[in-house]
């Protein structure tokens, strides 16, 4: 791969996930369906001469020893995995660059680090993963700075202690999902935190972006497992104690969590961690319409049971994920446990499913293992890899979120297709909207929306934009949030500011001066 800028815009870690020239193959009648003609796959653009970079010259010594600006480094860092950033980097497109990626080994650099950047004017965005869907880590700081730095926190990685009386772990803010997990395997706990990005996010960006693991009910929002959180910025440590529940005024802990990278850098945090399952049960049902499905996920999510999964996926999804292919909706529907039987959770779930006339597919006392469920599973891993051989394939592959109560859902997700597909039909001359409930609460739910529409060569983000736009107008105007899990980043940021209360904004606004006054990090985002 010596070539390749598959690291830049590719979801894989290894060169043998770079799609092949047979992987494109094998999809495109299906493309070239939607897209009514024959496919010319395209073929990602080498590297672009980057602009000079303007930072690493002037560092001294116990930072430069941590830096790198080779080429490669820094057009990774400066590119997110939102359908822009993919389709940008393809075309080697990189708009904005980082001037050098720092990797700091300690909290002490991470201080030196931010000391040095606001003492000489150079903005500075915290790394964990890069899976940012929105622009999290765009280094689009504007020209009022004298250099941009990427700080990649996969230095700062590892399981540093376990509590196993409290049932907690310490771990550092660079440890992505899969290395967490085998970290707290050999003490038989996990953090179930699984969101769809899980092979490549970090703790410290599951933090700083309110993440959402993939279950449907309970503890799933990352604001749910931290314990406490340790971060540096520009003005000091930022710690807060060690507490189960607090009632001192707003929470320390609060404020870091979607901070996404403007308050500080976030290096550790404890996060309450639990037994692995030893029981497990799912099942899945049709609804002969989303009504139906709604009216039967809100029942059950009112029953006070806390299914792990519960996962209302509309016809169109449901065929395309290979979950169910009569036209009905799917609802998967699935418990866990460390503690003892489901047998009564599941009874509870079937006998709503029941009432409301949702007919059984399959599944009960054991999981299948290739059935409606398994399907949806398989299709939910995979997501990521078969996104970008779509986009290679000159598709617009994209998904937007949100939540509301239940009183608006129904409505709120038929005027978001509605204008979106009439957006799709306008911009796209065509395309599908599907949707699936993601998480789901007693007083409401998250839909997520999913667009694959036919792209025009070169025209593709000037489209997808417009498309993105009527979504997340439609979205507020149905009384919607711009993100449930997904962030503000750069891209919801218009949204973002409909949204939040003026006072609101006036505060943090005045938070980010006391803590970090030069206003180095993360410009534009959020705040400012
Ligand atoms: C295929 C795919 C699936 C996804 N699925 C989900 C999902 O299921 N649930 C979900 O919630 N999100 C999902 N996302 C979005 C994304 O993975 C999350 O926002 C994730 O939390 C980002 O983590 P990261 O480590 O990659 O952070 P990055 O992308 O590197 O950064 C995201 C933001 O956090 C800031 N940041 C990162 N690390 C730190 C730190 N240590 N201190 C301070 N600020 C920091 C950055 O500056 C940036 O603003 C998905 C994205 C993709 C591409």
């Amino acid at each position: 791969m010596a070539d390749s800028t598959y690291p830049v815009w590719g979801w894989g870690r290894q060169s043998s996930d770079e799609p092949s020239a047979a992987d494109l193959a094998a999809l495109a009648p299906l493309a070239a369906g939607m897209l009514g003609h024959d496919i010319e796959p395209m073929v990602a653009a080498p590297l672009p001469e980057l602009p000079e970079d303007r930072v690493t010259r002037l560092l001294p010594a116990a930072l430069s020893s941590v830096a790198s600006s080779t080429p490669l480094d820094r057009a990774r860092h400066s590119v997110g995995r939102s359908y822009r950033d993919v389709v940008r980097a393809i075309a080697g497109r990189i708009d904005h660059v980082v001037d050098t990626v720092l990797r700091p080994t300690s909290e002490a650099q991470v201080a030196a680090a931010l000391e040095w950047c606001a003492d000489n004017a150079v903005a500075v965005i915290p790394f964990g993963g890069g899976t940012s869907v929105v622009g999290g880590i765009d280094p689009d700081v504007g020209d009022a700075w004298s250099g941009c730095v990427s700080l990649d926190l996969s230095a700062l990685s590892g399981l540093v202690e376990v509590d196993p009386v409290s049932r907690s772990a310490r771990v550092l803010a660079g440890t992505a999902g899969p290395d967490l997990e085998d970290a707290l395997r050999p003490h038989g706990l996990t953090a179930r935190f699984y969101p769809q990005s899980f092979e490549r996010s970090t703790v410290g960006g599951w933090i700083a972006t309110r993440a959402a693991g993939h279950f449907s009910m309970g503890p799933t929002h990352i604001d749910d497992l931290v314990e406490c959180v340790h971060a540096v910025t520009p003005s000091g440590v930022w710690e807060s104690r060690r507490l189960p529940g607090s009632g001192a005024g707003p929470s320390p802990d609060r404020a870091l969590l979607g901070s996404e990278g403007t308050l500080g850098v976030v290096t550790d945090a404890w996060l309450r961690v639990q037994p692995r399952p030893t029981e497990r049960w799912s099942t899945t049902y049709a609804a002969p319409d989303l009504a139906t499905g709604l009216d039967a996920v809100r029942a059950i999510a009112q029953t006070g049971v806390q299914p792990a999964t519960c996962r209302l996926i509309d016809a169109g999804e449901a065929t395309v994920t290979g979950t169910l292919a009569t036209g009905e909706a799917a609802l998967v529907l699935g418990l866990e446990s460390w503690s003892g039987p489901v047998d009564a959770d599941a009874r509870v779930l079937m006998t709503c499913c029941g009432d409301l006339g949702l007919r059984f597919v399959e599944g009960g006392a054991k999981r299948a293992a290739d059935g409606a469920s398994a399907s949806w599973r398989s299709s939910f891993l995979r997501a990521p890899y078969l996104r970008e051989q779509l986009v290679l394939l000159g598709l617009v592959v994209e998904t937007f979120e949100t939540a509301t109560t239940w009183d608006r859902l129904p409505t709120l997700v038929a005027d978001v297709t509605d204008r979106t597909n009439a957006a799709l039909r306008e911009v796209c001359s065509g395309g599908t909207v599907t949707c699936r409930l993601t998480h789901v609460y007693p007083n409401g739910a998250a839909p997520y929306f999913t667009v694959i529409a036919p792209g025009r060569p070169g025209s593709e983000l000037a489209q997808w934009e417009e498309v993105k736009a009527a979504a997340s107008d439609a979205l507020l105007a149905a009384g919607g949030t711009i993100t449930h899990h997904h962030a503000v980043g750069r891209d919801h940021r218009p949204w973002y500011d409909e949204q939040r209360p003026e006072l609101f904004a006036t505060a943090l606004q005045a938070a980010k001066s006391a803590i970090d006054p030069a206003g180095i990090l993360n410009p534009g985002v959020l705040i400012g």
